[in-house]
């Protein structure tokens, strides 16, 4: 396990996005939590939505005054490719679960916890499913309160899976989930503790740019800037779809000639099904130049994410399962209509036809995109309501006060 070397933010900037009662409730909380010690723990420091957070929130909780780490833990191919399979079928993917794959979990867990060995935490949270057996090897004399953080829906889990996972959850003094909905089992739900994730209004990724910058950025990637654009941001995974992207994308294409789609994927260092799925959607995607799909590996960045988001007329996430779905968020606090999948915590952010349309099929999100392309008032209007519900509802400033509030009630 190592310690993330995390950037720096400063607390005053982000008061601007605060309404008055919350500003004055996360000042009373920072008070309390003087002095404490917290640690996160998850699998990767780069890559997909869990690190995207925590390169945020924990240098963000410091400048608020809070004592707080970011731990990776470390493994090899192995371990992902078990990690990646609980995680697939913890979303109710079917599949057996080898004794093999239980022993690779454990066994990488046992050796991550060797670092604990000197910890004096009051609080540690751990993050989805990866390092949930850690707590099997907490000190004996241990005062922290442990925390699961659970990103994924886990609702209708694939049973074996989460029978195993639940010998470790069930040790935890406090579980966190996206959405009521998401956790399935009795025990759980007696600890249970809902806080959505949040997106960093600050962040390279989120900070307003201009419409002419993110053009010009976006041009170097292939984009005709002078004609309309349709985009997904996210990792290439079956649940997120790209194959039923561009499948919209080619409906939509059939009558308005002059669209353009891009794919944006970062590839997380925990996902070895990325490259496999990359290759299937570039060959689905076959010859047409108006489809662009670009990786982190052609230099696209949180800036370039940023440009993307900012200059489609449209954002997609058109996933199958979502634990939240960020990149609604991000598109929402861009002003952009955003048509996502009606699922998982896409839904908690889109209420359909006011800030953005949730879509069952291809079908019904292609005549989405097309209703928004021939009528910019409309997408344009539904972007002022989805900036205005992302500032009230999913700022990194109120995620952290639902943690502190947590802490302070686990330590009291
Ligand atoms: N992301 C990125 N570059 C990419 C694709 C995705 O930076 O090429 C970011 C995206 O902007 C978001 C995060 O990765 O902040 C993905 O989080 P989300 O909750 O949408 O999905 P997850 O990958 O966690 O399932």
């Amino acid at each position: 396990m190592e310690k993330v070397q995390i950037g720096i933010k400063n607390f005053e900037e982000y008061r601007q996005f605060l309404d008055k009662d919350v500003e004055i409730e996360l000042d009373y909380y920072i008070q309390l939590m003087k002095g404490k010690k917290i640690a996160m723990v998850n699998s990767t420091a780069y890559g997909g939505g869990v690190s995207e957070i925590l390169h945020s929130l924990v240098p963000l909780a410091r400048d608020m005054g809070i004592d707080i780490d970011w731990w990776v833990i470390k493994g090899a191919e192995e371990f992902y490719y078990v990690t990646k399979a609980f995680h697939n079928c913890l979303q109710g993917q079917e599949g057996e679960l080898s004794d093999w794959a239980k022993k690779i979990l454990v066994y990488y867990n046992e050796m991550n916890a060797e670092a604990m060995a000197d910890w004096d935490y009051d609080i540690v949270v751990i993050h989805d499913p990866q390092p949930a057996p850690l707590i099997n090897y907490r000190h004996p004399h241990d005062k922290a309160k442990w925390v699961w953080r659970c990103h994924i829906d886990t609702s209708t889990p694939n049973q074996e899976y989460w029978d195993f996972l639940y010998q470790f959850i069930s040790k935890y003094d406090s579980c966190i989930f996206t959405m009521r909905d998401f956790a399935n089992e009795g025990d759980v739900l007696n600890k249970l503790i809902i806080i959505p994730p949040s997106i960093d209004p600050l962040s390279n990724k989120n900070t307003e740019i201009g419409i002419e910058e993110a053009k010009s950025i976006i041009t170097k990637f292939g984009v005709d800037i002078h004609r309309p654009l349709i985009s997904q941001i996210s990792r290439f995974d079956p649940w997120k779809d790209p194959l039923g992207v561009i499948d919209v994308y080619k409906i939509v294409k059939k009558e308005y000639p002059s669209v353009q789609l891009s794919l944006v994927g970062s590839m997380a260092t925990d996902d070895p099904e990325g490259w496999e799925y990359l290759y299937r959607t570039l060959r689905r995607a076959g010859e047409d130049y108006d489809i662009d799909i670009v990786t982190n590996f052609n230099g696209v960045s949180n800036r370039e994410v940023n440009a993307f988001q900012t200059a489609s007329q449209v954002i997609l996430q058109k996933s199958i399962r979502e634990g939240f779905g960020l990149t609604v968020a991000e598109g929402m606090w861009k002003r952009r209509p955003v048509v996502g999948g009606n699922t998982g915590g896409i839904k908690l952010q889109i209420d359909d036809e006011i800030n953005g349309y949730l879509v069952n099929t291809v079908e019904e999100c292609a005549e989405r995109v097309l209703s928004l392309l021939r009528n910019p008032g409309l997408g344009e209007q539904m972007g002022e309501d989805g900036r205005e519900k992302v500032r009230k509802n999913f700022l990194l400033t109120s995620h952290i006060l639902k943690y502190l509030k947590l802490f302070e009630e686990l330590l009291s």
